[in-house]
């Protein structure tokens, strides 16, 4: 018999509470603290907790620097993108904050493997190279060997110049023997996010199915790190419980991963309460504003520098442009939160099968433009993951640096691939500036391999990378 409350010890209640109930930090030691945030050291729970009693705007104008420096440190100006598909809305679970939730009263569809096949093309034409599968939970309306299936057709679908070369899949906790499955089938990341790591929030709002059981949730990571997938990606949703409680809680978890495992989560989601589908957002006490949004960004950037930050269309332009700047490394764009909505778009979103509201309405090629425009680089860069360079692999690479000379690289290769297939005119001319001011910044040596790559790239060439 598994000890599941032995197990799940990691997310200690009572150290959180002895941390949360600590006075901030006096002057000497917040100048510590930042320093060794500032120098992508990380940040240990009782540091974080220190930093999460700072109140006054002057400090956290100096938390938010560190927080940019560690990030133009290890991410550069990278930003990987990315969209979701939705294959089946189908769920058993009763999350109060899903519009997905049993009795919700969305309409209920699971795309059939002709119907993946238009969205995957609709999603090639747009550009996009990497996706994240998400599905409701329901084993008989949605069972594992359909979401198998599903991954198969995906990465066998090629519209003109397109291929999907990485699929994340964000699907219900699982075993062990069907994480292997997973894997087999070539996953990228493991997604699952937590929503709340407070036991007491998570049994109100998980009153039903199988996602009540919170160490069954908590420890699904353990149990896909057991069947060798070690490339997984946490996520809190902030709004259900106290947002210092849950970053405490993420931090134990991801040191739990390491220490079991040697790695901690690969990405960090950051999603936030959203209207849904017979969801009121009144009746949640613990609504993130923008404000406390940003310091809890910049938080996660500083506790885990080397884990990637990903936001999604749930936020607006105006905010995800300041959030990018505080620590967010790859975001979707151009997405659609329904059943078979890519394909079906030029007869309006399929709002009846969304899951939530986005506030992020751009196609993909305005949100590149945007970010060129903002001194970013766009990547499409899939590479770490086929060249075996995930879980412990990556981070030793991620620690010394040395991932900045493969990134770079890829994303210039990658970006300028969507710019000769897909690019608009505006997009083309923004991003053949990007790519200029970056290679210029490599290596000499590497600056002329990948000039070398981008030429055969202009020949026709495609999926070239480090
Ligand atoms: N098996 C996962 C599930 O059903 O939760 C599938 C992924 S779900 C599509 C992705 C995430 O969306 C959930 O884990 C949850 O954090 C988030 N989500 C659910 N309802 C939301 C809402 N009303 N606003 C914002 N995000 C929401």
């Amino acid at each position: 018999m598994v000890d599941y409350d032995r197990e799940t010890s990691f997310i200690d209640d009572d150290l959180i509470r002895r941390l949360l109930a600590q006075g901030p930090p006096s002057a000497s030691t917040l100048a510590d603290l930042l320093a060794k945030a500032e120098a992508a050291r990380g940040l240990e729970p009782d540091e974080l907790a220190l930093l999460l009693k700072v109140d006054d705007e002057e400090t956290w104008q100096e938390i938010f620097y560190a927080a940019r420096k560690v990030k133009e440190r290890i991410y550069g100006r990278r930003i990987v993108l990315f969209a979701p598909l939705y294959l089946s809305n189908y769920c058993i679970n009763g999350c109060r904050y899903c519009g997905y939730r049993t009795g919700s009263g969305v309409v209920r569809k699971r795309l059939t493997m002709e119907e993946i096949r238009e969205e995957v093309v609709a999603l090639e034409r747009m550009g996009h190279k990497r996706l994240a599968i998400e599905t409701g939970e329901d084993p008989v309306n949605c069972p594992l060997d359909y979401v198998l299936e599903a991954i198969d057709t995906i990465y066998s679908v090629s519209a003109e110049q397109g291929a999907i070369r990485r699929l994340n899949v964000n699907i219900a906790a699982t075993t062990v023997e069907n994480y292997r499955r997973l894997k087999e089938h070539g996953i990228g990341t493991y997604i699952l996010f937590q929503e709340t790591y407070h036991r007491p929030t998570y049994a109100v709002m998980h009153p039903s199915g199988p996602k009540s059981d919170y160490a069954w949730h908590l420890l699904a990571f353990d149990r896909a790190m057991e069947a060798g997938q070690d490339d997984v990606g946490a996520g809190i949703l902030f709004g259900l419980a106290d947002y210092r409680y849950e970053l405490l809680g993420l931090l134990l978890h991801a040191r739990h991963l390491e220490e079991r495992f040697g790695v901690g989560p690969h990405t960090v989601s950051v999603p936030r309460l959203k209207p849904a589908h017979g969801v009121d957002l009144g009746h949640f006490p613990h609504l993130v504003d923008d404000k406390t949004f940003k310091r809890i960004v910049a938080l996660i950037r500083l506790a885990l520098p080397y884990t990637g930050i990903i936001i999604s269309t749930r936020e607006s332009p105006a905010l995800r442009r300041e959030l990018l700047e505080l620590g967010v490394s790859q975001i979707s764009a151009a997405s659609c939160t329904g059943v078979g909505g890519y394909s079906k778009r030029r007869g309006g979103p399929a709002e009846e099968t969304a899951q939530f509201q986005i506030e992020d309405h751009r196609s993909l090629d305005e949100v590149l433009a945007a970010l060129c425009r903002d001194g970013y680089l766009p990547s499409f860069c899939t590479a770490c993951y086929r060249q075996g360079r995930t879980g412990d692999r990556f981070m030793a690479l991620a620690k010394t640096g040395r991932i900045g000379e493969i990134c770079t690289p890829n994303a210039i290769l990658t970006f300028a691939e969507y710019l000769l297939d897909y690019g608009s005119e505006e997009t083309k001319r923004l991003g053949r500036a990007a790519i200029e001011v970056n290679l210029a910044e490599l290596p000499a040596g590497l600056q002329e391999g990948v000039r070398r790559r981008l030429a055969r790239i202009a020949q026709g060439e495609r999926d070239l990378y480090y």
